[in-house]
């Protein structure tokens, strides 16, 4: 496929790119990063009563040409970090540096030539595309937007685009209603590399698509990193689907990152409990792997990101909590035993082959005082 970005051939003047950094520096830094969204009461004077505490102080690096995996539960921060990373979101504070350039600061119009080396992938094939225009101008979007093509040109390298994510070129002037979901993610795949980033932020990109239809789209995006270099920042709750295509992994819990290692470290020696308990609440493909692998339940809900608990954000659910988790954060910091790049926030995390228990007992109980209570009661205390 010839570079989108070259403008030759359409004849429209195209944005320099910035300059090109040595190869050692990541891609991607993000330093310290916190995004709180205030909460607000009253129409006509406002006043702020609170806020939520979606992003607290993430630090993270993706090295070029390799796909960070960012896992939690939902609410956990995920995509308010996605959207922090490509400023779909201004930052409440930290930094975001991207192929060395600190984008967290920048005016609309300086980061608009910053922004054709960052797209995004939407979780939701159907709610992403506008019903109402053709494929081909939706496609073309990014290209019109950033003058790198126009007219025949631009045409011709929608319709490439099309055929590199698998779609049939001749059905540029169809509508999205008229493909099925694998499809139409497929669409938002060309759209994001129509101007040829170097990093994509996939943003559940597969959770809202059939199994078999997750199969195709991930292999698509293995196939087109290999094909032009992209690095990705993978977000998704299925942790199958993360650990085939991850480089490395980071777990997020209530807005922070807990843990963060390379794939087969994480997934062969989680050192948080709320990774060992995500992990061992996760589909297991592998039956002997399956078998062996400990259930463990967590105790009461997520607290709220609008007033989070003291301490440890993980305190009020962990089944190892000691008093000082309510009182002092553990630090991310490489524990004891672990390879270098393998980092853990807790101060009593779980060893190499410790069976963690969980909140078992108390939810079979929870289950059987249910069950053997009068319905009335039942109903009641269910309440
Ligand atoms: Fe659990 Fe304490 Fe570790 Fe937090 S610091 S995860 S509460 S053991």
């Amino acid at each position: 496929m010839p570079d989108p970005r070259s403008a030759a051939s359409s004849g429209v003047e195209a944005e320099p790119s910035p300059a090109p950094r040595p190869a050692a520096e990541p891609l991607l830094r993000v330093e310290n990063v916190v995004k709180r969204f205030p909460i607000s009461r009253g129409i006509i004077f406002k006043r702020q009563i609170g806020q939520v505490h979606a992003v607290e102080g993430v630090s993270l690096e993706v090295p070029r040409g390799e796909t960070l995996g960012l896992v939690g539960e939902t609410g956990c921060g995920k995509s308010t970090l996605a959207r922090c990373i490509t400023r779909l979101y201004p930052l409440t504070s930290g930094r975001v540096v991207l192929d060395g350039t600190d984008i967290s600061t920048l005016s609309r119009r300086q980061l608009r030539r910053h922004r054709r080396q960052m797209q995004m992938i939407f979780q939701d094939p159907y709610g992403s595309l506008n019903p109402r225009r053709r494929v081909g101008s939706i496609i073309g979007d990014p290209l019109a937007i950033h003058h790198v093509a126009d007219g025949a040109g631009r045409k011709r390298q929608v319709q490439e685009l099309m055929e590199v994510v698998g779609l049939n070129p001749e059905h540029y002037n169809r509508f999205p209603s008229e493909f099925s979901g694998g499809q139409r993610q497929r669409i938002g795949v060309a759209r994001a590399l129509a101007l040829r980033p170097s990093l994509i932020v996939c943003d559940e990109p597969v959770s809202a698509l059939d199994v078999s239809v997750q199969a195709q789209i991930i292999n698509l995006l293995e196939d087109l990193q290999g094909e032009f270099g992209l690095t990705y920042l993978f977000i998704a709750h299925d942790l199958a689907v993360v650990e085939h295509v991850s480089d490395r992994v980071a777990v997020m819990y209530l807005g922070k990152i807990v843990e963060m290692a390379a794939v087969r470290d994480l997934f062969s020696s989680p050192r948080h409990p709320y990774t060992v308990a995500l992990l061992s609440a996760s589909m297991i493909a592998d039956p002997d792997r399956a078998r062996s692998t400990h259930r463990v339940v967590l105790a009461g809900d997520v607290p709220s990101p609008i007033n989070p608990p003291s301490g440890c954000l993980f305190h009020t659910r962990c089944p190892k909590a000691q008093p000082i988790c309510s009182v002092e954060a553990p630090a991310l910091t490489v524990q004891a035993g672990d390879l270098a790049g393998h980092v853990t926030a807790c101060h009593f995390p779980v060893a190499p082959g410790e069976q963690m228990r969980g909140a078992e007992a108390e939810v079979r109980q929870a289950a059987a005082d249910f069950a053997a209570a009068p319905l009335g009661e039942a109903v009641e205390g269910a309440g």
